[in-house]
């Protein structure tokens, strides 16, 4: 059996549904044909030249990154700029590539997750659960046909709440509705205003599953027309969302945590506000620039918040609130590739091919300390 540039699109989407991503993000496929056969893949944060080079070297022709090297709209695509040097490198070359963003930021185990784990967190949970990532759909069923669309659209996946499935609400009302000459009415006669018992049938939905959920419930519904709404819904979400928070398996003071972190990580320098003899016990991290999620650490109690790309605003809003902790943009989401090369293995493996996928060695960090 072969990969193909659309498989491991799909095993991402699986893990990091694109849906999860921010709206102004641009993730999935960047460039390349979907149905080209995979030889072997490379896992890295940015698309630079140099990893470009490192795919070659590799027999590589499917690059994953974290961020996405088209990310602002093109106009030109000349030696000029790093895209333009970068995207005719991976086209001349027939490289494939990747992007999962803030859809792996959002995911379970993802980014945010990776970095906790590498951190020493135990059993991290979910800092700031996203909303927006579950819909209401409700539709409206004769009481005989009602058990037949709650499973089918159970099946393709609506109605999961936490460990429970088929989760449903089902109320009785009267429907009524009148079919022109073109009709053909599954119950009473055209032309005919009908005053039919319905059930209400209301399940909860992942955005994601969506599209096969409504396809699931067309095709079960007994109705020529088939009545349903769409709700969106603010519930946060249990299992996609930003940053990660959790205890340290025993508490330490901030100092011996900051040397863990810098130790961890490999960052240069940690900038940080805080008292370095406080004892510290729960922290919250978010990969990358995620400073805007100090409050939700405040929130959670946590004695620490370790992200990116903080401001000096938010270091003095912070200061006496929490230890909070710049470790590095590029530091910070590192861990992550680890995961995202494990996931893709295994989703190899289990088709049974043995795609080379490997972490790219070349340092992408544009940061340096001294
Ligand atoms: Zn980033």
């Amino acid at each position: 059996m072969k990969t193909r540039v659309r498989d491991i699109e799909h095993v991402l989407e699986d893990w990091a549904p694109s849906t999860a991503a921010w709206e102004e993000d641009n993730v999935g496929i960047q460039c390349g044909n979907p149905t080209m056969v995979v030889r072997g893949i490379l896992i890295c944060l940015d698309i630079t030249e140099d990893v470009v080079r490192d795919a070659l070297r590799r027999r590589s022709n499917l690059i994953v990154s974290h961020h996405p090297l088209l990310f602002h709209p093109l106009s030109t695509v000349t030696p000029a700029t790093h895209t333009g040097r970068t995207i005719t490198a991976l086209i001349r070359n027939e490289i494939a590539a990747i992007a999962v963003h803030t859809n792996l930021d959002a995911a379970p185990e993802g980014t945010s997750h990776a970095l906790a784990a590498a951190l020493g967190v135990h059993h991290p949970e979910t800092l700031d659960q996203s909303s927006r990532r579950s819909v209401k759909l409700v539709t409206f069923v004769p009481a005989a046909d009602v058990e037949g669309v709650a499973h089918a659209i159970a099946t393709a996946g609506a109605g999961v709440i936490g460990n429970y499935t088929h989760c449903s609400f089902r109320t009785e009302g009267i429907g009524t509705f009148q079919g022109n000459s073109d009709s053909s009415p599954a119950i009473g006669r055209k032309g005919t205003l009908e005053h039919v018992s319905e059930i209400r049938l209301e399940m909860i939905v992942d955005r994601d599953r969506l599209p096969g959920v409504v396809a699931a419930m067309r095709n079960a519904h007994p109705y020529e027309e088939i009545a349903y709404d769409i709700y969106p819904m603010e519930n946060p979400h249990q299992r996609f969302g930003m940053g990660a928070v959790g205890d340290l398996p025993r508490p330490t003071t901030l100092g011996v945590f900051l040397g863990r972190v810098r130790r961890a990580l490999g960052t240069g320098a940690l900038r940080f506000t805080g008292n370095p003899h406080q004892q510290v016990v729960r922290i919250a991290v978010c990969g990358g620039s995620g400073s805007k999620l100090v409050e939700h650490a405040i929130a959670r109690q946590a004695d620490v918040f370790v992200t990116a790309d903080v401001s000096f605003h938010r270091f003095q809003d912070a200061a006496g609130r929490i230890a909070l902790v710049d470790a590095g943009h590029h530091e910070t989401e590192y861990p992550v590739l680890a995961t995202l090369a494990g996931k893709i293995r295994e989703a190899c493996r289990a088709r049974g091919v043995r795609t080379p996928v490997a972490v790219s060695a070349v340092r992408t960090n544009p940061v340096a300390y001294v």
